[in-house]
């Protein structure tokens, strides 16, 4: 099967020559290059997801990654099916940068990346039988997100659901401090009708609501209102669940998770795996109501 007829210069398959061809736009050289989806799903691997972790989480990873390779087409090369840039559609190393990136764990790392898109080859996440929209992020600090919460549009697989054992993660919580000044010089640009004094900040800002995985929704800046995925772009917080805290001269943000929050986690992943559970089970608990199937 080959997704798309529109020609562009071939690279060897090295270890996956057989089955589907894929469009992949590498942002790097600027081209398209034509390559063999499982090649492709275990360079997104490689990018996308700690080699360290265990086999479950990765394959329950590797699953996402041939998923989102032949759900669509890249929203900014719309050429090709997916590009190469993580912020349009997933971060991507080939082998030269797997070994600089792994150094002398490149043996290991890679016949373990290896064997998780061998073991998931084929293998997609449907809804009503066709490929889900995947969102995964790093830490979602105990529980996920409700799309349409961080997104405009709600999707019956993307729910939020608990997602314990995440704590031993690396960036779990994160903190950012700013000046007084700095702060309402951001805020007072961004929303011009807050009006907000650095002697003032304690009795003009305040949390209002929050979501049930404890993201902040609303936000009192004076006299203007944000939610906490703005204020997360804003001042770049890790997560949008988080504390504001105001501490002499400075304003502390305190955050819990990395990520906007939808979808896998991919901390709570490596704590299934860890805990017992295989990827379907993984990637069953994640995205409500899905079937694994082949493409
Ligand atoms: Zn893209």
């Amino acid at each position: 099967m080959i997704l798309f007829l529109a020609m562009a210069p071939g690279i060897a398959g090295e270890r996956f020559e057989a089955g589907t061809f894929i469009i992949v736009y590498d942002t790097k050289s600027g081209a398209p290059v034509s390559m063999p989806l499982e090649l492709y799903v275990e360079r997104a691997l490689a990018a996308e997801a700690p080699a360290s972790y265990h086999l479950e989480a990765l394959k329950a990873q590797a699953t996402a990654a041939r998923t989102r390779a032949i759900a669509g087409r890249c929203a900014r090369y719309p050429q090709a099916n997916v590009c190469t840039d993580y912020t349009c559609c997933q971060a991507y190393l080939d082998d030269a940068a797997q070994r600089v990136k792994w150094g002398l764990s490149y043996p290991l790392f890679r016949a373990k990346l290896e064997r998780a898109v061998v073991d998931t080859a084929g293998l997609i996440i449907a809804y009503d039988d066709k490929p889900i929209l995947v969102l995964y992020h790093a830490i979602s600090g105990g529980r996920t997100e409700d799309v349409e919460l961080v997104y405009s549009e709600p999707l019956p697989y993307l729910r939020g659901v608990d997602s314990p054992g995440e704590e031993s993660a690396s960036k779990y919580k994160g903190r950012v401090s700013i000046s007084r000044d700095e702060f309402v010089k951001v805020i007072n640009k961004a929303f011009p009708s807050a009006g907000l004094a650095s002697a003032s900040l304690e009795s003009q800002v305040d949390i209002l609501k929050r979501s049930a995985s404890n993201r902040v929704l609303d936000a009192r800046l004076g006299g203007a209102n944000a939610d906490g995925r703005k204020l997360r772009g804003l001042f770049g917080l890790n997560s949008a669940n988080f504390t504001i805290a105001f501490s002499g001269g400075e304003v502390v943000f305190d955050t819990i998770g990395h990520g906007h929050g939808v979808g896998m986690s991919q901390a709570g992943a490596e704590a299934m795996a860890r805990g017992g559970a295989d990827y379907l089970q993984i990637l069953t608990h994640y995205y409500t109501g899905v079937a694994i199937m082949d493409y």
